[in-house]
């Protein structure tokens, strides 16, 4: 039997509120104060990728990504 490494790709998301005058404001913002990271035990098997995408939701919980 042969030996094989199994690389599972997951989503995640991390949820930031803001105060801004319009939806790209609030990306820039939630930009700044992301921090989305792994603590000791979880990176030993996860690796956390970068960003790949973003869905703005105002405050009516409509969707306002542009
Ligand atoms: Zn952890």
């Amino acid at each position: 039997m042969a030996k094989f490494q199994v690389i599972l790709q997951y989503d995640a998301c991390e949820t930031i509120e803001v105060e801004a005058d319009d939806a790209e404001q609030a990306r820039e913002l939630a930009a700044d104060k992301a921090k989305a990271h792994l603590c000791y035990h979880c990176s030993q098997s996860l690796d956390l990728g970068d960003v790949f995408g973003e869905i703005v939701i105002d405050e009516n919980g409509r969707e306002v990504t542009s």
